[in-house]
């Protein structure tokens, strides 16, 4: 809940005029931050999901992928990613399943360095709360 600095919750979402203010946040708050957007910066493309490698039976009788041991056929790449909640596969040949992984381990260092960037701002903001 609120702690008391309104007296009047309009339930309004404060923000956009804030600049005005000037940046807030200690220098070494600041010059973190400014570290982490350096790194988001110089992200190249990148991608949600995550590229796998498989080996397969098909349906066919006899197959060597149905004997004992079964010699399953493959490698096949596949790209799976969530849209709306849903799990979406596709198939990738080996060049494109090489650049959606680079693409993919972007996306997770980009999502990292986000987390940490939301990080210092707690500091900061916690910070703010705090001085008289
Ligand atoms: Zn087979």
């Amino acid at each position: 809940m609120d702690e008391g600095t309104n007296s009047i919750n309009t339930g309004r979402v404060m923000g956009g005029a804030l600049t005005q203010l000037g940046p807030k946040g200690s220098p070494e708050h600041r010059r973190r931050f400014e570290n982490y957007r350096r790194a988001l910066a110089s992200t190249d493309f990148f991608l949600r999901g995550s590229v796998v490698k498989r080996y397969m039976p098909c349906g066919r009788a006899g197959c060597r992928c149905q004997g004992s041991p079964p010699r399953l056929h493959g490698p096949y790449y596949q790209w799976t990613w969530k849209e709306r909640g849903k799990t979406v596969t596709v198939r990738l040949t080996p060049e494109v399943a090489r650049v959606y992984g680079a693409w993919i381990k972007n996306g997770r260092r980009l999502d990292q360095i986000a987390r940490k960037m939301e990080a210092v701002v707690r500091e900061a903001a916690e910070e703010l709360r705090r001085q008289p």
